[in-house]
Parts: C-alpha cells; structure tokens; sequence
C-alpha cells in the first residue's frame, strides 16, 4: 500500500485493517477507488453516496477536548436537545466549555409532543431548564429533524444568529442529531453537489463534519457523547420500541381514588395518595402498558409481575434495570409529574402523590402543560 494515499473527502491515510479506525476502506474499494483516481475512505463514501453518518467512538477524554476547542473559536453553539428527554439531553458542563458564543437552543422532536400543547409554553419550559442548567441562550427553536420540513427555517434561524462566524452542532446521543444532521446534508447537498468535508479535531480520535456556508465558515456537526441517565440506556432496541415515541402521543385517562397506583410496563409507577376521585391523564408512547392496582397491593403486584405482565423490560432484560426509587410531592396546582424521556401524568391542585422512575432517571414536577 502507498505510505501517501490519503482520502480525498477527509485526509486520513487510507488503510484496510482496522475497520473502527479513520481512513479504513475495504480492499475491493479501494481498488475501485484507484481505478477511478478516486479514493475515499468508507465512511466518506457513505456520506457522499448515502448521505449517511457513521457513528464514532468516544471517550469523556476527547469529548472534553473537543469541548475545549469550540470554546476556543468565535462561533455559534447549535445545541440539539429532546424535547421529551431535558435532563437526558444535558452535556455536563457545557456553560462552561461555550465560554462566551452564545448558544441556540433546538427542542428536537416536536413530533411526539401532543398538538393540543402550545409551542409558546414548550419553549417556557425548555428555557426554564436550560437556565436551572446554568445556560442562557439567545433563543429556542423547535424541530422535528425526521421529516426535514423545519430544516429551512432552522437554517434561516442559524444565519440569523450566526453572524458570519462558523456554527458548531452539539448534542448527547439519542436526541436525533444525526437524523437532523443528515436532513440539512440533504438540503444543502440538493442546492449543490460535493459539500460535505470531514476532518479531526486536533488532539483527539474525533471527527467533525463540515458543511460550508461559504469559503471561510461552515456548519460544524460534533460526535455526541452518551449520556448514562436516559431510560435508552436500561433497554434493549425491541423494548425501547414500546417506551420511545414514534407518534404524537395521545393522552389516556384514568378515574383513579385514592390509594390507587397505575404501572407504566415496568419501568415506572405513579401512586395517587392524598385527594377526592379525579381524572388523571398519562402522556406516554401509545403502546406502552399501562395496569391499575391498589397502592397496599403494588409492591406485591411488581415483585409477581414484572417482565411478564408488567413490560418492558421483559424478564430476561429485568436484571439490568435499576431499581425503582420513589419521589412524593405535595401538589399545589395543576402540574405535571415528568419522568424525563418516559413521559408525564397530569394531576389536579391539592393532591398527594408518588412517582416512581429507575434509579437515576430524573423525575420533576412542573405546573401542567396543557
Ligand atoms: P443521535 O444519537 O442524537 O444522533 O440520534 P439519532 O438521529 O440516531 O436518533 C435517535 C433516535 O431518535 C432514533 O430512534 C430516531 O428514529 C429518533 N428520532 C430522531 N429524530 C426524531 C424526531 O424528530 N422525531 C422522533 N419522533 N424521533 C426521532
């Protein structure tokens, strides 16, 4: 192999044995490639012919490096967060690592959210926690990044802001970065053809993705690092299909006394305490299970049940799952218990309640949203 043979779309030294490594291309392709006087490493190729990014592998080290290095610059943070998932969606320390660029906020998956729920108060809502999160940005757009039909206004928006400086894309995995990513390669690949250019940010194994606006600044996509909080992490891909929203979620509601509990498959239990009979109203993905008991019954009720009745998880993936912890509130007005990335139960003024989310998964109240 030739010591010098660089892809022509990132610049890595093109080699054919480590397929996690940059620059890795299969033999065949490569021959392909050197017929052609065109070589590209395979993850270029993918992004040229399928507009597709592959995933990289990262360590806290380098994600803090990478972090560093923005900070660095004059530009403009794009911070991609899940508008069902805040707190699973935070980037520890990022205030910190933006220094002074000013940050535009993007609730990503509108989709999910009911229609009846008024986009004024969603962006309320991610504002007041991007604040709690010691974040001030300048302002809050709100996408589904499945479609593509916000992709223009998106765009427009960033121009806005960007103000002739470059615009860096950052965000936890799972809260569709990609899929939003690949929509504006999309957009900007139908306006013109071969865009797209990849490099790495020095001193690390990460790879950025650079769209250009013009000759000197670009739109800059970053590996996302995972976040070990979000309720993704405890389930398998079959599971997570009865828990993660596709679809707008249509809300379900129960008649509950008091002294009642309702199971949300096994990940999640509410307990109603305190207060007369009322209509509670759950928001989670349509599919999901949800069981009514008696609260004196509940504990009996999981231990039986769980993985079988009571799922996702089912048993054999029943082990991985952190054990329920139980937070109570007395409510005051009408609010809403979110157990981040899992869904919400709307409960009226002066009530009594529990909720129970998976160690580790965050659980809040919040005066309702609709
Ligand atoms: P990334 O890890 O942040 O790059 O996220 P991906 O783009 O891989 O998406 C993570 C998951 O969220 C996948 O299951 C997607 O299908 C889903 N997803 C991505 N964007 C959207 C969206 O706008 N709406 C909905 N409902 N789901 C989305």
């Amino acid at each position: 192999l030739d010591e010098g043979l660089r892809c022509i779309g990132c610049g890595a030294l093109i080699q054919t044995t480590d397929k996690t490594a940059a620059g890795y291309t299969p033999m065949s392709a490569l021959i392909k490639g050197l017929e052609n006087g065109e070589v590209l490493d395979q993850r270029c190729f993918r992004l040229r012919n399928y507009n597709e990014i592959q995933p990289v592998s990262l360590t806290d080290d380098d994600f803090r490096r990478m972090l560093t290095q923005i900070s660095a610059t004059d530009s403009l943070v794009v911070y991609v967060v899940d508008v069902f998932d805040f707190s699973g969606s935070l980037i520890p320390g990022l205030h910190r690592f933006v220094g002074d660029n000013p940050i535009l906020l993007v609730g990503n998956k509108i989709d999910i959210l009911p229609k009846s729920l008024k986009q004024s108060k969603i962006k309320d809502w991610i504002r007041q926690q991007a604040n709690i999160a010691g974040l001030r940005p300048m302002d809050i757009a709100l996408t589904s990044g499945k479609s593509g039909a916000d992709v223009p206004a998106l765009l427009a928006l960033i121009e806005k802001y960007r103000k002739g400086r470059s615009v860096y894309v950052v965000g936890v995995t799972n809260v569709g970065k990609s899929t939003l990513i690949n929509q504006i390669i999309k957009y900007v690949t139908g306006e013109k053809k071969d865009v797209i250019t990849t490099s790495r940010f020095p001193g690390t194994t990460l790879d950025r993705i650079e769209i250009p606006f013009d000759d000197e600044t670009f739109i800059i996509d970053t590996p996302g690092i995972i976040h070990q909080d979000q309720i993704a992490h405890y389930l398998t891909a079959q599971d997570l299909k009865y828990v993660a929203p596709q679809k707008e979620i249509k809300p379900r509601t129960y008649q509950l006394n008091d002294e009642q509990s309702l199971f949300f498959g096994a990940l999640a239990r509410f307990d109603y305490i305190q207060g007369p009979r009322t209509g509670i109203t759950t928001y989670f993905e349509n599919n999901l299970m949800i069981h009514r008991t008696k609260s004196e019954n509940a504990d009996a009720f999981y231990a039986k049940h769980a993985g079988e009745l009571l799922a996702p998880p089912t048993t054999e993936n029943l082990a991985s799952l952190p054990k329920l912890v139980r937070h109570e509130y007395k409510i005051t007005e009408k609010s809403d218990l979110v157990i981040d990335g899992l869904g919400w139960i709307t409960v009226p003024a002066n009530v009594v309640i529990a909720g129970w989310a998976p160690e580790g998964v965050s659980v809040l109240i919040r005066k309702a949203m609709i």
